[in-house]
């Protein structure tokens, strides 16, 4: 039984969806991403295939080089694992599209998550199998006796909560050392620009659904609200005025926090006072490859006590949260 109220512009809805196998300046692997990707390019498959809808795709992130030090960079990450980056083969490949000064390269293979029909499809075959309840969820009326989570008519022996910065209100995980980022993101409509490749000059601009594309982001760590910016429209505006050849139309802009950790690792597992009670949430700026894995390690643990992998594991916790 899912309960979800459907908050509108949640992380999950505000996402691109990309999973891009390596991170940072430096262009290093991104965490455990051998074990993620093949596991998501199976797991999102399966789901595309059970709601109808293609739920992932593979795509070629076109790195335009913001500085001839970040060229060098990728140059030498090139020569040392090549793994999931090439060089351009014509350096002049984008120039008729986009404005760039320092050539590109690309990494491959990334994937993107159809975020935008993965959402309502999920929610429609709940409703279909009476499977959600669409509700704020209120702590004061849920109760554990005797191994039995209980809410309102509904009586389990577990409840996870997956509420991602609700967390934070949440008596039972409030301790746990979360650290939101905020982002933003436009939907611009640009004809002429193909669906097959991620173009990454500091902001990403990822194909959407048919000539729209999602242009983003910003990562705050401070912020007053979780509202769109007029700073962030005209930042956006701008860079796509001096990045792209083609005409554009900023159609949406909106924002969300990420619901992020201070080590930068989720939190999966249970409550170390009360094992009925679990979390699985923390996925930062990752969702995307660590949901569905961490999802299947919490399955695992449930049936057939395999432990969850100890950098995850609500476990290292134990004692912040057993003041609770
Ligand atoms: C601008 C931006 C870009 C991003 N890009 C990427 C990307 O390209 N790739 C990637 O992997 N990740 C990306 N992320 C991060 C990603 O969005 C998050 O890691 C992920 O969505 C977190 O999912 P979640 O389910 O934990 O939380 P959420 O998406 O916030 O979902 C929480 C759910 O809980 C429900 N809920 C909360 N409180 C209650 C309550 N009290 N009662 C009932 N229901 C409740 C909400 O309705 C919602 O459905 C991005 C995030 C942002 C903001």
């Amino acid at each position: 039984m899912v309960i979800d109220e459907n908050k509108p512009n949640t992380a999950s809805k505000v996402a691109s969806g990309i999973i891009n196998p390596v991170t940072g300046r430096r262009i290093v692997k991104t965490w455990m991403i051998d074990d993620l990707l093949p596991f998501v390019w199976k797991e999102y498959n399966a789901l595309g295939n059970k709601l109808g809808i293609i739920a992932i795709e593979q795509k070629t992130i076109v790195d335009f080089f913001p500085t001839p030090q970040m060229k060098l960079a990728f140059e030498k990450r090139f020569n040392e694992d090549p793994q999931y980056l090439s060089l351009a083969k014509d350096p002049d490949q984008w120039r008729s599209i986009f404005q760039y000064d320092f050539d590109f390269g690309e990494i491959t293979p990334s994937y993107l998550i159809n975020l935008a029909e993965i959402i309502p499809s999920w929610r429609k075959n709940l409703i279909g199998k009476q499977q959600l309840l669409e509700e704020a969820f209120d702590f004061n009326l849920l109760t554990v006796e005797n191994d039995i989570v209980r809410y309102k008519n509904i009586s389990a022996s577990k409840i996870i909560f997956c509420d991602g910065i609700n967390s934070s209100d949440n008596p039972w995980f409030s301790s746990l050392p979360f650290a939101f980022n905020k982002g933003e993101a436009v939907w611009v409509e640009i004809d002429g620009l193909g669906t097959d490749h991620i173009f990454k000059k500091g902001f990403s601009l990822v194909p959407w659904k048919d000539n729209i594309f999602w242009l983003g982001s910003s990562y705050l760590w401070e912020f007053t609200d979780d509202k769109p910016t007029s700073g962030f429209r005209q930042f956006a505006e701008h860079w796509l005025r001096l990045s792209i050849k083609l005409p554009f139309k900023v159609i949406d802009h909106r924002a969300s926090l990420r619901p992020a950790t201070l080590e930068r690792r989720p939190f999966v597992g249970f409550h170390p006072l009360n094992n009925n009670i679990g979390i699985l949430n923390g996925m930062g700026t990752k969702g995307c490859s660590l949901a569905p894995f961490f999802a299947f390690q919490m399955k695992e643990y449930l049936l057939n006590s395999v432990p969850i992998m100890p950098e995850a594991d609500l476990q290292r916790f134990k004692k912040v949260l057993s003041k609770f």
